[in-house]
């Protein structure tokens, strides 16, 4: 299965990604962990990238489309693959679409997280990431509606839109529905 999971920051996406990566058998390819995997190891990647995640900035399409190309090249990601945080903006949805049709796929689904704007600053403040302070939380938030909403355009269709609200159970629940996968099998 090859899916792209969106949403807002706080929304869950990572903690759904990995849940369902151990459901459906394929790697869950973060480009936030790549990228802070990059800043932790002060890769050349890393030294480039860590003022944007600081200022809760999207880091340029060129990197990051890279980055992505890179990783999907790896042999684990040959059967699928779920996709989290990646693409941000209309371009990396372009540049997606190519790395995909040059390896003859396409993706099963893209599946939107929805939650109020309140909840998720709760739930990203709660985490306490480097980069969750209420300032750097907020222009994630406007970042995302400015450049990552139009990217749901490009995939009409394909998305299913799932209430990220509640608990993680609830959640992962909506989402194997959305998917039209059955909920019964154990995720651990
Ligand atoms: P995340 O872990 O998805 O919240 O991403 C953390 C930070 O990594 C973001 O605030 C951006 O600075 C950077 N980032 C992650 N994914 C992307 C992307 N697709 N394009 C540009 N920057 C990204």
């Amino acid at each position: 299965m090859r899916i792209l999971l969106m949403g807002p920051p706080g929304a869950g996406k990572g903690t759904q990604a990995e849940i369902l990566g151990r459901r459906l058998g394929v790697p869950h390819v973060s480009t936030g962990d790549l990228f802070r995997d990059h800043v932790g190891r002060r890769t050349p990647l890393g030294r480039e990238a860590a003022r944007f995640l600081d200022a809760g900035e999207l880091v340029p399409d060129r990197v990051t489309t890279d980055m992505v190309r890179h990783r999907l090249d790896q042999p684990d990601a040959a059967r699928g693959f779920l996709l989290d945080g990646f693409p941000r903006t209309v371009r990396q949805a372009h540049a997606l679409s190519a790395i995909l049709s040059a390896r003859g796929e396409a993706l099963d689904a893209v599946v939107e997280f929805t939650a109020p704007e309140e909840v998720l600053v709760r739930r990203l403040l709660a985490r306490g990431r480097p980069d969750d302070t209420e300032d750097v939380i907020r222009h994630r938030q406007r970042v995302h509606h400015r450049e990552t909403v139009p990217v749901l355009g490009h995939y009409a269709g394909l998305v299913r839109t799932v209430e990220a609200v509640g608990t993680v159970e609830d959640i992962t629940a909506r989402t194997l529905r959305a998917l039209g996968l059955p909920e019964g099998v154990s995720t651990r």
